[in-house]
């Protein structure tokens, strides 16, 4: 899976190094991450065994400010795959213009297996393994696909302890207890929201009334689907692992989030028709959103899909290959280094406000977030335009750039 996932990240650098006009030398320090490291976690389980599992963390470039990047667990987790989502944290924070690098991490682990005591002790020792590369100024990590919260308390009380005083700063997507910042758990939605109004406006289309279909009901799916139905839209289908319902006349999202809380999926639930989960991407909508894990869109489905836009809240779900398929089928893709960038602005404020130690009010952190989503949309809109490329390879450009004068400006070390 994931040598694929690195090889499309140096499919959009190369794409984008070509049209950006970037220097050699500059491109070629971006193919390579500035430090990958590869640690054993044992940990005893309450059976009284021991299983050693693999982690990482990842810094691919951190030129522009501190690696900044997500926490993930997942069984098929490898080091190419973490290399790649930490690429594309490096894209990500300089589209948006947050002073970080990109960085990424995690465990090869199931957490489903898992009971609340073991995560806890695979959390903590992980964390304690890298934690030689962590901190407030050198590396933040976030919550990512199967981490939460309280994975990050876990992460950010480890650290305090190996270093012996508090250290708000050194992990974002905390509880609000401990510097946690407001909106954080909702800010990937709700840039992924601000990325559809501001597509529909430009392609003239109406958000009210129009069709929605959700590919993952999870941390993103799920609050962006009450999103969307807010906004005017109807959520037509939602999937997830277990399953997919359907309903024309736009589903009743909250009655689909309270079946999910009883039963775990959105399988079975009464207030529409149960499809297959790979019949998400036959039904005609004007949004689908591909909101679980990367690799879903090959050229099969690009081809199936009967949406006109398509964004990305899930890290790397279009494969490359996917791509020129759907630019001949005219559907618009706002690309995830884009879409799901409220993720990490949310966690740009909430260092900030550790960083500072003056907490901001609500309606700052949302206004703030809004504004730097509508502005980095605007800025890959008009490069689209003006390179008559689609959004994706915009957004690439314009990220690379960024990063290319960063690394122009401080030079090479020695
Ligand atoms: N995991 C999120 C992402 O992929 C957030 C990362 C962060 O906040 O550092 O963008």
């Amino acid at each position: 899976m994931s040598a694929r996932a690195w090889k499309a990240v140096l499919d959009h650098l190369d794409e984008a190094a070509e049209l950006a006009k970037l220097d050699g030398d500059v491109h070629r320090m971006l193919r390579t991450p500035r430090r990958l490291m590869e640690v054993s976690v044992p940990v005893r389980l309450d059976d009284g065994s021991v299983e050693v599992f693999t982690g990482w963390r990842v810094h691919h470039d951190t030129t522009r400010g501190p690696g900044k990047g997500g926490i993930r667990f997942h069984p098929d987790l490898d080091a190419d795959e973490v290399k790649a989502l930490a690429a594309m944290m490096t894209f990500k924070t300089a589209l948006l213009d947050l002073p970080f690098g990109g960085a990424k991490g995690g465990v090869r682990c199931d957490p489903r297996r898992l009971s609340l005591n073991e995560l806890e002790r695979v959390t903590r020792r992980f964390t304690y393994e890298i934690s030689p590369i962590l901190g407030p100024e050198a590396d933040i990590p976030a919550p990512d696909v199967n981490t939460d919260g309280r994975v990050m308390a876990w992460l950010m009380d480890t650290l305090s302890m190996v270093q012996g005083r508090t250290l708000p700063g050194s992990v974002t997507g905390k509880p609000l207890s401990i510097g946690g910042t407001r909106n954080h758990s909702g800010a990937t939605s709700a840039g992924c929201l601000d990325c559809a109004r501001a597509a529909f406006r430009e392609l003239g289309m109406s958000l009210v009334g129009s069709r929605a279909v959700l590919q993952g009901f999870g941390k993103v799916g799920g609050p962006l689907a009450f999103l969307l139905s807010s906004a005017g839209m109807r959520v037509v289908a939602i999937s997830d692992i277990g399953g997919a319902v359907y309903n024309e006349g736009g589903l009743d999202v909250g009655a689909v989030a309270d079946h999910v809380a009883e039963t775990g999926s959105v399988a079975g639930f009464g207030g529409g028709e149960p499809i297959s989960a790979d019949s998400i991407w036959d039904i005609e909508c004007e949004l689908l959103v591909p909101a679980a894990l990367g690799g879903v869109i090959d050229t099969d489905v690009a081809e199936r899909i009967r949406a006109q836009l398509i964004v990305e809240a899930a890290n790397g779900p279009t494969r490359p290959e996917a791509q020129p398929v759907l630019d001949r089928r005219d559907i618009v893709v706002v690309p995830d280094i884009l879409a799901n960038a409220g993720g990490v602005t949310a966690s740009y404020f909430e260092w900030a406000q550790a960083q500072q130690g003056y907490p901001w009010e609500d309606q700052v952190v949302a206004e703030r977030l809004r504004q730097r989503m509508e502005h980095s949309f605007t800025a890959v809109w008009a490069r689209a335009q003006t390179l008559g490329v689609g959004m994706r390879t915009a957004a690439h450009v314009v990220a690379v750039e960024r990063v290319a004068d960063a690394i122009t400006a401080r030079g090479l070390f020695p």
